[in-house]
């Protein structure tokens, strides 16, 4: 099993980002997960390429998610997509005519955008590849020009967007490997998007199809974990990817902390591909200690044998 840490921090203080890769490293992480969002590789270029380098050197390989890129996908930073903001034209519509603040990724214009993006980033920076992070799409159908246009049949409109989204992101993995063939991709999913893991796992292009499993987040019994992971694990493996579930070590108080043990147990159980977990992630009631015990947890996981 490999270990994925989300790291949300800034890149800034060199000494204290080595630290932290360090802390990284020690719990036995292979790679860690980095956010960007629109306009920061333009702003602090030095930072991302410093930073990103610092983990490799730590021997850590680096992820890159797409914070916020449309709209379409989650980010750690809560701000809305500079693309949507300056291009309200691409903006999905529903059926009553209104508007919603997401991109809509049938419009060409938005795809070359974020293509090109992606595109830049991985010829420019240290990277192993892309995460595309809990993609929204078939939440709201689409009415637009380009929609209608791609799909004539109005009362096909629903389906069309979900096979839609399968196509955009399948077109998105292929655009990676198209500018780097060793670059990998992963799609996390929340757990009501599940249902798309079969023809997800299925696109040629795509490496790894994660499940964020966050029970206490989304008020569910812990238990609900097992479930959700499992229906992961069993699904990939019969298309021969790989599976990556991650654990919620945030937005914990301390009478919750002990099902963070239990939660890891029914992760540990289903022997994913990649467990993943997050360095001092947000509202924990006792960071440090939450931190602490991801690390005990981590530490009890077999490691792969070194070949000398
Ligand atoms: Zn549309």
């Amino acid at each position: 099993m490999d270990i994925t840490i989300a790291y949300f921090h800034p890149l800034h203080h060199p000494d204290v980002v080595k630290h932290d890769f360090d802390q990284i490293r020690a719990a036995g992480a292979g790679s860690i997960v980095y956010a960007i969002h629109e306009q920061e590789a333009q702003r602090w270029p030095r930072d991302l390429e410093r930073g990103l380098r610092l983990a490799q050197d730590a021997g850590l390989k680096v992820y890159l998610s797409l914070g916020r890129y449309g709209n379409l996908f989650a980010g750690p930073a809560l701000v809305p997509s500079w693309y949507t903001f300056h291009h309200p034209n691409s903006r999905v519509k529903d059926r009553h005519g209104r508007y919603h603040d997401i991109s809509c990724f049938n419009h060409e214009s938005f795809r070359g955008w974020l293509f090109k993006e992606i595109e830049r980033y991985l010829r420019d920076f240290p990277l192993n590849g892309i995460l595309i992070d809990e993609p929204r799409g078939p939440d709201v159908t689409c009415f637009c020009s380009v929609c209608r246009a791609l799909c004539p049949d109005v009362a096909d409109l629903q389906r069309f967007r979900l096979r839609s989204m399968i196509d955009f992101l399948g077109e998105l993995c292929a655009c990676v490997k198209g500018v780097d063939a060793h670059a990998k991709t992963m799609i996390a999913l929340l757990p009501q998007d599940l249902g798309q893991v079969d023809e997800l796992a299925a696109l040629p292009h795509v490496d790894t199809i994660g499940g964020h499993l966050f029970w206490q987040l989304l008020q569910e019994d812990v238990s609900k974990v097992e479930e959700w992971g499992r229906s992961i694990v069993d699904v990939t493996r019969q298309h021969g990817k790989r599976s990556q579930l991650w654990l919620q070590n945030f937005n914990l108080d301390s009478g919750e902390e002990p099902t963070l043990e239990c939660a890891f147990k029914h992760i540990a159980g289903l022997e994913p591909d990649e467990i993943g977990g997050y360095y001092y992630w947000r509202n924990n009631e006792d960071p440090c200690r939450v931190w602490q015990m991801t690390r005990g947890l981590l530490r009890g996981i077999p490691r792969r044998q070194l070949h000398w």
